[in-house]
């Protein structure tokens, strides 16, 4: 087996014993959930799956955004199920919206072009606003503002093993910016001009890209082109001050001015992932290869067998999963997460050695 899960487990025991319960969380920290009123259903669970996986111990709070208004249902319902203080915020119309400088009869046309070619969320204004949002603004909604490290959850997903110690105490420690589970490819149709437009400001900002950066995790070619890899951000445990820094916010401005958040379909997750693997020293970005999470269809699930165990494992395998995807994601052709560790130096399972 791979030495690095045995590890990870040797390691995992040792925190166990030294956790002493009842314990609550104490880092500076919140989760973070976009949610529309009509989701409420989907997140219920998903908020219960948290609570019973880890915030039951640790107690953070949550921060729940809309761009709309929040029923007085969803708001009580969901301060029912967290057992830490709770938030609601509105999303102010500059930050959800166009843009004065886009054109919109372009994007209209654009995204009827984009349909064609069958490409999902293709004709969706609210998704590309969703979008732009995750990228340039949920970290300056000033709910946002005390803290330092955040979790996004999103409706639907779920945890999928215990976790039994703070991620956010982890990243703190460990100076890590950025933690991620699953990573994937993204729909080339969706991000035509991304990475000219991210070059082009590069050569204005050389001294933006970190010397010991993670580009070999989204470039075959040292930078030249991008090979569609990305962190999947509807998981993210992440410092906001990255967000909040001068190189990312320049990054977003330009990448907005250029308007392909509109004109193409840019995500967050690859607008994210390029700049945590462009600005950050690689070191910082985590793999939280033991926390087991689902969103659909893709589970990232622990490889060892004694770490599922001990964190009591629904994976692989785990509830609501389609055949054929019930297995661990993060070594599969698909996924870019055994890129990832072969640039790290993490052993690479047998059965994924030519992945
Ligand atoms: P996918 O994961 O890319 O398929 O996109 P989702 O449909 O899961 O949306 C991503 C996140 O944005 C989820 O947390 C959604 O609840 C949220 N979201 C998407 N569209 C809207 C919207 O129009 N308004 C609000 N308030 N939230 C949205
Ligand atoms: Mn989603």
């Amino acid at each position: 087996t791979p030495q690095g899960n045995t590890r990870s487990t040797a390691v995992l025991r040792t925190i166990t014993e030294q956790i002493q319960i009842p314990y609550s969380g104490n880092e500076n920290a919140t989760f973070v959930t976009l949610s529309k009123n009509d989701e409420l259903k989907n997140l219920l669970p998903t908020i219960k799956n948290v609570e019973e996986r880890f915030n039951n111990r640790f107690h953070y709070g949550w921060i729940f955004l809309n761009d709309e208004e929040f029923s007085e249902e969803f708001k009580e319902k969901v301060t029912a199920e967290v057992s830490g203080p709770v938030q609601f915020g509105r999303i102010p119309k500059e930050h959800w919206g166009y843009p004065d400088f886009i054109d919109q009869e372009k994007a209209k046309y654009e995204r009827e072009q984009m349909a064609n070619d069958g490409v999902i969320y293709a004709d969706s204004e609210s998704y590309r606003h969703m979008c732009r949002f995750e990228s340039g603004f949920f970290w300056r909604h000033p709910l946002l503002d005390k803290y330092k490290y955040y979790w996004r959850v999103e409706p639907s997903t779920r945890l999928l093993c215990d976790v039994i110690t703070d991620p956010f105490k982890y990243m703190r420690v460990n100076g890590k910016k950025y933690g991620f589970t699953i990573s994937i490819y993204e729909f080339y149709r969706t991000i035509p001009t991304l990475w000219d437009t991210t070059k082009e400001f590069i050569k204005e900002h050389p001294e933006y890209v970190h010397k010991h950066n993670a580009i070999d995790f989204i470039s075959e070619d040292g930078g030249n082109s991008y090979n569609l890899c990305h962190f999947w951000s509807n998981f993210e445990i992440a410092d906001l001050d990255f967000w909040r820094s001068k190189p990312y916010r320049e990054y977003f401005d330009y990448l907005d001015k250029s308007g392909g958040f509109f004109y193409e379909r840019w995500g967050d997750a690859p607008v994210h992932s390029i700049a945590a693997s462009l600005f950050l020293d690689r070191d910082e970005i985590h793999w939280f290869d033991t926390i087991g999470y689902f969103h659909g269809p893709y589970q990232n699930c622990p490889e060892d067998e004694l770490a599922r165990k001990e964190l009591n494992c629904a994976c692989p395998a785990g509830p609501d999963i389609p055949q054929g995807f019930d297995i661990n994601f993060a070594f599969q052709g698909y996924s870019c997460t055994g890129r990832w560790a072969r640039m790290i130096g993490y052993p690479i399972p047998e059965y994924a050695a030519n992945n």
